[in-house]
């Protein structure tokens, strides 16, 4: 596909705009005053068939700050619901987000969504804005999820200005464009089945299953065709999507921190990047969220959340399915395949051809020592592979950060290690071997908060390059780059303070 150099080239498709207008209300941005551009995705335009020159333009300015329409667009705000923190909270909806609309691309369709672009009608007590922190935050961990291969909504634009928005003290204004194939959530089948409106709740199940789930239309051979067969399909095809997802996060020490049903995507991507995480010293029961006081999306809590969130999605699709047996049937599958794909994930992360019985104890005791010692979640895994187990192997050169160093109880990491040389040895994989696929899988660097906040930082001053350096490292987290040690590192003392909460 030829890439364009004007927005006025799109090809746009706005289906999700074509359904009846119960689900959305038309609204147009409210642009940010004064906007500069602090930072555009190539990698993200280039899905759309947009050419690099293409995000310097006065017009790709004007779009993505909102004050210019998206050509051949249909600006919308979706409705939706949810439960929030276990709770029922009834309607939400875009409260500061607006669809612009739905663009080819060569691999598929895009949504592409502005974020603080002022206020909807489901802005409830909300300004509609977001602020640059936050923004930054977004923009940087779609792409950073991206880079790990773990389904996530991308990140097109990150628009600012000095336009005031009040949170705790006074901020400023931004806008993050965010892309997505689909932005329907959990929340938004809970929205029709609460508002008891059947008709809609299967008009949204359909468009989801023609769009995204083809497969689950068609009854399997041999099973008879039922009207409820494909709305079970769906829910089992997202129940297999969101456990994996789990085990992506959980595998790389990623908090979400808010995940209520109206932030799942029902595509199983990572969906709305508030007060997100990527842990560093390892905490089992880590909270990223601040105000998450009860720790209910607590780190060991994420799989079960997932499950409980399915149960609500199951709920909603009641009215289309009535048959409760059948729903919990459709869910029963998630346990198995949150494990076996965590299993997996978590032997490569080990080094381990694959994984076998025995391995959970060895991996618990890992979890244990590292949460007793708070040793730091990503280079743990990475300085793992750097630990010789073949006999006579030449000692670490004295100079080389080990394992060991990460634990202030060293004997215990010791210890750890014993089994651990045994279990590689068992396996008869040459150390070198086994270091370069576990290269392949541990990420060297990930979006740590005091990087994170570096970031915004810098651009709150106006300058976009320490986003940039942390784009281009992300991309590609598992490389280890000359030049780049500090963005390797635990966390400094400053970073110690930082909090992150709902305020965004
Ligand atoms: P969240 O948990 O951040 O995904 O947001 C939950 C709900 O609050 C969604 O309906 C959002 O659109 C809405 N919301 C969050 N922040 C704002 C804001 N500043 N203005 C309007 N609505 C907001
Ligand atoms: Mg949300």
């Amino acid at each position: 596909m030829k890439l364009a150099s004007t927005l006025q080239s799109l090809r746009t498709d706005n289906s999700f705009a074509a359904l009846p207008n119960a689900f959305y209300s038309r609204v147009s941005p409210q642009p940010l005053g004064d906007p500069w551009l602090v930072h555009a995705n190539p990698e993200a335009a280039a899905l759309i068939g947009l050419a690099p020159e293409a995000l310097s333009t006065p017009e790709f300015l004007d779009v993505f700050s909102g004050a210019r329409p998206l050509p051949g667009g249909a600006p919308l705000a979706a409705v939706y619901s949810g439960h929030q923190f276990g709770v029922w909270a009834g309607q939400l909806g875009d409260g500061r987000a607006l669809l612009l609309g739905e663009v080819q691309g060569s691999g598929g369709n895009w949504e592409l969504q502005l974020k603080g672009s002022g206020l909807t009608p489901y802005s409830r007590m909300g300004d509609g804005k977001a602020v640059l922190r936050s923004s930054v935050r977004e923009y940087l961990a779609s792409e950073a999820m991206h880079g790990l291969g773990i389904p996530t909504t991308r990140a097109l634009a990150l628009v600012a200005s000095d336009d005031p928005v009040i949170r705790e003290t006074v901020e400023t204004a931004a806008i993050v464009t965010r892309m997505s194939p689909s932005f329907v959530r959990f929340g938004s089948f809970e929205h029709w089945a609460s508002r008891q409106r059947p008709d809609l709740l299967r008009v949204l199940a359909d468009y989801v299953i023609d769009r995204f789930y083809p497969e689950c239309r068609p009854a399997p051979a041999g099973e008879a065709a039922t009207e409820a067969g494909p709305y079970l399909r769906l829910l089992a095809a997202v129940t297999r999507k969101t456990a994996e997802l789990m085990a992506d996060w959980q595998a790389v020490g990623f908090c979400h921190g808010v995940m209520n049903t109206d932030n799942m995507s029902i595509l199983g991507l990572t969906l709305d990047y508030g007060p997100y995480g990527f842990m560093d010293g390892f905490d089992a029961h880590h909270v990223c969220n601040h105000s998450d006081t009860a720790g209910r999306y607590a780190w060991d809590a994420q799989p079960a959340v997932g499950h409980w969130n399915l149960y609500r999605l199951a709920g909603a699709l009641l009215p289309l399915v009535q048959d409760e047996a059948a729903l919990r049937a459709a869910l029963a599958g998630y346990e198995a395949t949150f494990v076996d794909a965590f299993h997996r994930k978590m032997a490569a992360k080990l080094g381990f051809r694959q994984w076998q019985a025995g391995d959970e104890e060895l991996l618990n005791g890992l979890w244990s020592v590292m949460h007793h010692n708070r040793a730091d979640f990503t280079l743990s895994f990475r300085r793992l592979a750097e630990v010789a187990t073949a006999d006579g192997a030449p000692a670490p050169a004295p100079d080389a950060e080990t394992f060991e160093d990460l634990y202030a109880d060293r004997e215990a990491a010791r210890a750890w290690l014993a089994g651990y040389r045994e279990r590689v040895r068992q396996d008869g994989r040459p150390d070198a071997e086994r270091a370069a696929a576990m290269h392949r899988v541990n990420p060297l660097y990930v979006l740590r908060n005091h990087l994170a906040e570096l970031a915004i930082r810098a651009a709150k001053e106006r300058d976009p390059s320490e986003i940039d350096r942390l784009l281009q490292l992300l991309r590609d987290p598992y490389t280890e780059r000359p030049g780049y040690e500090s963005y390797a590192r635990v966390p400094p003392d400053w970073a110690g303070s930082l909090q992150v909460s709902c305020s965004s």
